[in-house]
């Protein structure tokens, strides 16, 4: 049976992990694997700054770029012999980000975004590839660039779905396979990101069109738990949950699954199960096409959030032309709006507070509108809840919106 692997940062985060890896790996001897990974743990946050500093035109870039540096050498120093051919890899990987940073940013930050935070995946799954060979462990790395193919919307790129079917068919013929999370390319052979934390999309991407058995996602938590255990002290493992409860409950934004990742496990009825890599004993959460009837309250928190309230300079009505003109502004910018609500005077919406784009968002706002807004706000949901629920979760704090639906409520607190 075709089985595929997605592990995330966490659980590459050092030799030791990776040995752990290792050994979840080897017991998928009797099956096909194609195994997916993130960039090593926290890369991806210091290539975000790496950009941030090169777009800022910071001297600082390169100290930067030498902590991501500092810590895929250690690593591989204790991992390697200093004359095993990874030295090399690593070197052009990182030579790749240095041709970026010596020329001016180009005008599409995205862009540059992608060409450079791509280099985390390819750092880790060529490691942890050259591992796996020295201990023995055949496999046969592919390019993530060469199967995963996707339009020119940089930092947030669609995929192709016929281009990639073709290719994934073509490539992927023999296993193990070992491949990149997260990363794509365009028709015109540019380096693409599909968003943040989005390798489970990559892995249920390739077991869509694989026809895969099953997927397992490969967390630092015991599965999907009612609640983030960051911000709850009492959480409770679901162990089984439908399709459609996962759907919701990353829409909504549980963090434990990327949004995109359940509906290409869904058309082809695929199960998806999500376990630790630390607690074998654990099954974890199955999802799957089975209706199950789950009424315990899960509570979801989305940090980092911009209330926008729009009005019109004169007071009158928002009127459906306005309604249009916000949306076209809003799909310009790919902005996804996590709650809206509209008055007589007002149309108010809860997004993610993106650094490039909520400033330009704004600005045009402001030129037609009367426009307020309140950035680091918190939107909480919980699906399912009940007056127990409603009270814990709210007592104490200032809410700036309620929305309520007949399974979901939902709070914006300052
Ligand atoms: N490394 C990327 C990120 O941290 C993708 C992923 O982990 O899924 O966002
Ligand atoms: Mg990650």
């Amino acid at each position: 049976m075709i089985k595929v692997l997605k592990f995330g940062g966490a659980s590459i985060k050092n030799a030791e992990a990776i040995e752990n890896v290792f050994s979840i790996i080897n017991t998928f001897k009797d099956d096909d694997v194609v195994i997916v990974f993130s960039a090593l743990g926290k890369v991806t946050n210091m290539l975000e700054e790496v950009v941030d500093r090169y777009v800022q035109k910071s001297s600082t870039v390169y100290e930067k770029l030498q902590e991501v540096k500092d810590l895929h050498y250690n690593l591989i120093n204790k991992m390697f012999d200093q004359d095993h051919d990874i030295f090399n890899i690593v070197n052009n990987l990182f030579l790749e980000i240095e041709w970026v940073l010596e020329e001016d940013p180009n005008t599409e930050i995205s862009y540059d975004y992608d060409q450079i935070v791509s280099v985390g995946e390819l750092l880790s799954s060529n490691i942890i590839s050259a591992f796996l060979k020295l201990n023995n462990f055949e496999n046969q790395l592919i390019d993530a660039r060469d199967i995963i193919k996707t339009d020119n919307q940089f930092q947030n790129a669609s995929i192709d779905w016929s281009l990639t079917t073709e290719a994934i068919k073509r490539h992927i013929i023999r296993f193990p396979v070992i491949t990149q999370g997260f990363i794509g390319c365009t028709s015109e052979n540019f380096t693409t990101t599909l968003g943040r934390e989005g390798s489970d999309f990559t892995a249920a991407i390739i077991a869509n069109i694989l026809d895969a058995g099953k997927l397992i996602i490969w967390k630092d938590v015991d599965g999907v738990l009612n609640a983030d255990p960051r911000f709850f002290d009492k959480t409770i493992l679901l162990d089984h949950i439908s399709f459609t409860e996962a759907i919701e409950l990353a829409f909504y934004g549980a963090k434990v699954i990327h949004p995109k990742t359940i509906q290409p496990l869904q058309k082809k009825d695929i199960p998806l199960q999500v376990r630790s890599f630390n607690n074998l004993k654990n099954n974890g959460t199955l999802i799957n096409s089975d209706k199950i009837n789950n009424k315990r309250p899960s509570y979801i928190v989305k940090e980092n959030q911009v209330l926008i309230s729009i009005s019109d300079k004169d007071l009158s009505f928002i009127i459906e032309e306005h309604l249009s003109f916000i949306f076209s502004l809003l799909s310009k910018y790919n902005i996804r709006v996590n709650l809206m609500q509209n008055s007589a005077v007002s149309f108010s919406i809860c997004i993610d507070n993106e650094k490039y784009k909520v400033p330009e968002l704004l600005g045009e706002l402001t030129r037609r509108f009367n426009v307020f807004y309140n950035d680091k706000v918190m939107l909480y949901t919980i699906r399912h809840y009940n007056d127990v629920s409603i009270d814990t979760l709210i007592k104490g704090k200032q809410i700036l919106l309620e929305q309520k639906s007949r399974n979901t409520v939902q709070y914006i607190i300052s």
